[in-house]
């Protein structure tokens, strides 16, 4: 079990118990749904919503005598999904049969992968926030069905059946038990995450269900080797609730523990209103299942031509692109990896970025944007401000037509209204008055004003930024803040 478990938590991950330290294991298995137009083994549409049982095709709804063909799309996204998380292609692999029965399930089994996954072992480095970067291994990536749904709130006394979704193809990503602390885990999902969204081999849309987490989670006394038993937290859809469900979980396991009691294997599931998890049923194990290979389907033999032509495919990766922004662009690491670690946000700040400064670009995407989006609980892909809106106001701060504290008024006029920024300056009359004859008036205006505060700063350097704040204001902040101090110095003789 020693290769198994190459981590030990650090002490400030440790969780005390009243009677000592104990030490969290956590693994992930996630559910991805793979981006395709059809489902795994029909031509059935994998898209979400529509009208209950209005994409179910012969084959999902499982009647006499349908076969399954396998979708080569599908199988194409788990092969790229693979390649990106650094891990084996298995060559030759093969679908089982799980057998179960739920009334969402209408073959009786679903179509999976067991003992031969269409990809083994890699592996990727998570960051988690403030923290040292970490390697959390892969085991396994699986092609497997998802089931329908079962809508058991409509009627009082019946449960209604959708099978939109049984169908639809799913990559059942499985980590090691590498995980020490809620935060590694969250840390752990958003990149994979940022990694499948790159790939483009799933939309990691968690509202939609297309990414949702089973957590395995345990605890042993500190310093201990032995693995403790563990309880499987399903289909966790938010890295919110993740690490609510991990903390609750492993404080409920060492509670039991420490008071005689054992750990009983068990499912259970995350209740986000009184954050705490509950039995679901005890612990199935993988014989209840009867796994036999499915012989509607031949096993997938891969051909070496296709792999290497999937590989020569593959976009930039969160990990490369990350250390691009920060020697192309001169990105601090964290901005760097802020950028890099979604799509969207790399591809925007690479717009306003491009032929400008690089950090100024990442400044005002960083903070300004996302802080106004934030605000406005508005996404990237429907920002009002376009990446070339927000390149050409960093082109009327660089060209001297505004100054930067005005340039932020632009953009919350930006943000308001969708408007470009040299339209609102112009409309606005907020161009930067370089005029240092327009300037001096002004400040010979001040100084006969304020007599004492001319003799003020004569003793006193600090006050200096009284007269720059009452130059900038009198001329409504459109004075360009260098000419002011300079002109400044030399009339007030500082
Ligand atoms: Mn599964």
């Amino acid at each position: 079990m020693t290769s198994l478990d190459v981590r030990t938590a650090r002490p400030d991950q440790l969780v005390s118990g009243d009677k000592g330290q104990w030490e969290i294991i956590c693994g992930l298995e996630v559910h991805a749904q793979v981006s395709s137009q059809a489902k795994l083994f029909s031509g059935a549409s994998a898209a979400y919503g529509g009208e209950p049982n209005a994409h179910v095709s012969l084959v999902d709804a499982a009647m006499p005598g349908m076969l399954p063909v396998i979708n080569k799309f599908c199988v194409e996204q788990a092969i790229r999904t693979g390649l990106g998380l650094n891990a084996e292609i298995h060559r030759w692999s093969r679908f089982d049969r799980k057998n179960y029965f739920y009334p969402d399930l209408p073959q009786g089994y679903q179509i999976s992968q067991y003992k031969e996954p269409i990809v083994g072992e890699g592996e990727i480095e998570v960051e988690p926030d403030g923290e040292e970067p970490i390697t959390i291994r892969i085991e396994r990536l699986h092609l497997e069905q998802d089931a329908g749904k079962s809508i058991h709130d409509l009627s009082p006394n019946e449960t209604y059946v959708d099978l939109n979704r049984a169908g639809v193809a799913l990559m059942e990503i499985v980590s090691r038990p590498d995980i020490r602390s809620a935060k590694e885990a969250a840390a752990y999902f958003n990149k994979l995450r940022a990694i499948l969204r790159a790939l483009g081999t799933c939309d990691g849309n968690m509202e939609e269900g297309s990414m949702r987490a089973d957590v395995n989670v345990s605890v042993r006394r500190a310093g201990t080797k032995e693995w403790g038993t563990r309880c499987e937290i399903k289909n966790v859809n938010s890295t919110r609730f993740m690490m609510q469900a991990i903390e609750y979980e492993s404080r409920r396991q060492i509670e039991i523990l420490e008071g005689g009691g054992l750990i009983d294997q068990e499912t259970r599931l995350f209740d986000p209103d009184k954050g705490e998890t509950r039995t679901m049923r005890s612990k199935e194990d993988a014989h209840d299942y009867r796994y036999f290979p499915d012989p509607d389907l031949l096993p997938l033999v891969l051909d070496e031509a296709w792999i290497a032509e999937i590989k020569a495919s593959l976009p930039e990766l969160p990990d490369a692109k990350k250390k691009r922004f920060v020697s192309d662009y001169g990105l601090t690491a964290y901005d760097a990896g802020v950028l890099a670690g979604d799509s969207d946000a790399a591809a925007y700040f690479e717009t306003v970025a491009k032929g400008r400064d690089g950090k100024a670009a990442a400044n005002w995407v960083t903070q300004e944007l996302f802080g106004a989006l934030n605000k406005k609980g508005v996404e990237l892909s429907a920002s009002p401000v376009k990446a070339e809106q927000l390149g050409a106001l960093l082109d009327l701060i660089k060209d001297g037509t505004i100054n930067g504290k005005i340039a932020k008024d632009v953009f919350a006029k930006m943000i308001e209204t969708g408007e470009a920024p040299g339209a609102i300056v112009e409309r606005d009359g907020l161009k930067q008055v370089t005029d240092t004859g327009a300037i001096e008036k002004t400040i010979d205006e001040l100084m006969a004003a304020n007599p004492d505060k001319v003799d003020d700063v004569k003793k006193n350097p600090k006050a200096f930024g009284w007269w720059v704040g009452q130059t900038m204001k009198a001329t409504g902040g459109k004075a360009n803040p260098a000419v002011v101090n300079d002109i400044l110095k030399k009339k007030l003789g500082v």
